[in-house]
């Protein structure tokens, strides 16, 4: 169970105000997208909520423990179970897919690994599987570079969840895929709530968040307009951003 209160941000000389005492309560296992017009605050909403920014206000309680209170130790667990998922996300070409997802990106992993590029059997196994899972199996030996956009997107998707990802916050991470490519990921995505209660939070276009999202927040000027479970918008809720 995530706890988010309050949460306000303000950016630049002028202090203006981005985000607005965003509250909210979040289950294990929902898909839940962001949707709003540009400069409503979604991707700074996503960034905070990744610590990647600070916040000028409010707290994250993540099972009953106050994130933004812990020192430095707590904050990297987070950052660990908590995976930022780029719309162009990071895999190293010459490598496969199964060393992408083994070696994981700096931080994830122990630099002596990260050199030598070894790793435990169980570990093999483990990257093994989620490949399979993301439908990614026959590709497992191939060098990234021969890879389309929509697989690298899972393979970075395998990599965080071997490395302990329980929540994955991405921002607008389908754009520039192919419209098959595109929901593949996005399948792969709510598959991944309903089956291993992984939380998705992701900015999304309004029409594919009302297609794979189990709840869709509208941004505007913000703040959280509405919160609804994930079905077709209203009228009213679309006139509302
Ligand atoms: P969205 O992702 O919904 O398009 P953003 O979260 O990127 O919106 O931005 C929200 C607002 O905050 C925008 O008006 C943007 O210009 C402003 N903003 C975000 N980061 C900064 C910053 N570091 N300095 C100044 N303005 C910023
Ligand atoms: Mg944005």
């Amino acid at each position: 169970m995530i706890r988010i209160r309050q949460l306000t941000k303000h950016v630049g000389a002028d202090r203006i105000p981005v985000l607005r005492n965003i509250s909210a309560d979040i289950q294990s296992g929902e898909f839940i997208s962001l949707v709003g017009p540009s400069g409503s605050g979604k991707s700074t909403l996503l960034r905070c909520l990744a610590l990647k920014e600070t916040w000028d206000g409010g707290s994250l309680i993540i099972n009953g423990e106050d994130i933004l209170k812990q020192g430095i130790s707590g904050k990297l667990k987070q950052r660990q179970e908590w995976a930022f998922l780029e719309q162009n996300p990071y895999v190293n070409l010459n490598r496969t897919a199964l060393k992408n997802v083994l070696i994981g990106r700096a931080g994830q992993t122990p630099v002596w690994r990260m050199i030598t590029g070894m790793v435990r059997s169980d570990d093999y196994m483990g990257a093994m599987d989620t490949l399979e899972q993301l439908g990614l199996l026959d590709k497992a030996h191939d060098k990234c570079e021969k890879l389309s956009g929509g697989e690298r997107q899972r393979v970075a998707i395998a990599r965080a969840l071997v490395h302990g990802a329980k929540v994955i916050l991405a921002d607008e991470p389908v754009n520039g895929l192919d419209p098959a490519a595109a929901d593949r990921v996005l399948d792969t995505l709510r598959t991944l709530c309903k089956q291993e209660r992984i939380t998705v939070i992701s900015v999304l276009p309004l029409e594919t968040a009302e297609r794979f999202a189990s709840r869709i927040w509208g941004l505007q000027g913000g703040e959280i307009v509405f919160d609804v479970q994930g079905r077709r918008l209203t009228f009213g809720e679309k006139n509302m951003l």
